[in-house]
């Protein structure tokens, strides 16, 4: 066994733009937008810690009432960013909650400390933001989309938005963080993790895991609208509501759920580094496009 810390690998980080996030207040909404469109926004470091930053900003803000999660270009989130030039799971930002840098932990520790904070302790955090959140998602929401999503007390959808978790092709059981069997009935968060397929918004909003859709052209009307009402809602009232909520989810065992299967998360990357050498088994977002077409008999 050796605890040794390890040299941080050296890798190229090439960032698009400098403004990963977007903010900004209108009528007391804060709109915090993901702003890597070429990448369908993939999810780097910088983007989740800009993320974080915007959050704060909006809930230091006596001023905002309500804020809206959205993705600028045609599609929310193409989920974690496993292959664009800005990947920076190698680097290191300064922490917000209590734990240490990983860039210097050998092998499974390493993904196992940065994803315990950049994925299921932001998703948490942000969770608990003591302002309504609304999210809104138009095209894709895959994977670590799903968990930004997620986390908001409100999803508007546009009617080609489509919701996707196909993780079980690189043998791990679902994202970071495991809301899937809470979002979904227990047989069909199964299916939506066993198949990997797309659930058109239309059925994600058969289950409640949606809660209005709309065409694409008037989603911003849509969401504004409601956000403009939650916005008018009394301060305290509306913490305390959300709050209400998310405690009975806890009673239901959401977040001790979110641990265990986070740590056979782990356990499956942790495999797939034995095995293949790549904690995602090779799988980066190239290879998970051509096995999609493979899968689809292209
Ligand atoms: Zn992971």
């Amino acid at each position: 066994m050796s605890d040794d810390l390890v040299e941080p690998e050296k890798v190229e980080i090439t960032y698009e733009t400098e403004e990963p996030v977007l903010y900004e207040v209108k009528d007391s909404v804060a709109w915090i937008t993901m702003n890597r469109p070429k990448f369908n926004n993939a999810q780097n470091g910088q983007m989740t810690y800009a993320l974080d930053d915007a959050f704060q900003r909006a809930v230091n803000d006596d001023a905002v009432r309500c804020i809206v999660l959205a993705g600028e270009g045609k599609h929310f989130s193409a989920g974690h960013d496993i292959g664009t030039p800005g990947r920076d799971v190698h680097k290191e930002f300064d922490k917000r909650l209590m734990l240490p840098g990983h860039t210097n932990k050998p092998a499974a520790e390493l993904l196992y400390t940065r994803e315990q904070e950049q994925y299921v302790g932001m998703c948490k955090r942000w969770r608990e933001a003591p302002k309504p959140t609304v999210a809104m998602v138009q095209g894709a929401c895959i994977a670590g989309g799903l968990m930004l999503a997620w986390v908001c007390d409100l999803i508007i959808a546009s009617e080609d938005a489509f919701f996707q978790d196909p993780v079980v092709r690189m043998g791990i059981p679902g994202v970071e963080y495991f809301a899937h069997a809470y979002e979904l009935p227990p047989r069909v968060a199964k299916e939506f993790l066993l198949l990997g397929e797309r659930m058109p918004a239309e059925r994600a909003y058969s289950f409640g895991m949606v809660n209005r859709i709309v065409p694409r052209e008037q989603l911003h009307e849509e969401v504004e609208g409601v956000a403009a009402k939650l916005a008018a809602q009394p301060r305290l009232g509306a913490w305390l509501t959300k709050q209400a909520v998310n405690q009975v989810e806890e009673l239901k065992g959401k977040s001790s759920a979110m641990t265990s299967v986070f740590h056979m998360h782990h356990f499956a990357h942790a495999q797939n580094d034995l095995t293949s050498g790549s904690s995602t088994a090779g799988l980066d977002a190239k290879a998970m496009a051509k096995e999609k077409k493979k899968q689809a008999g292209e």
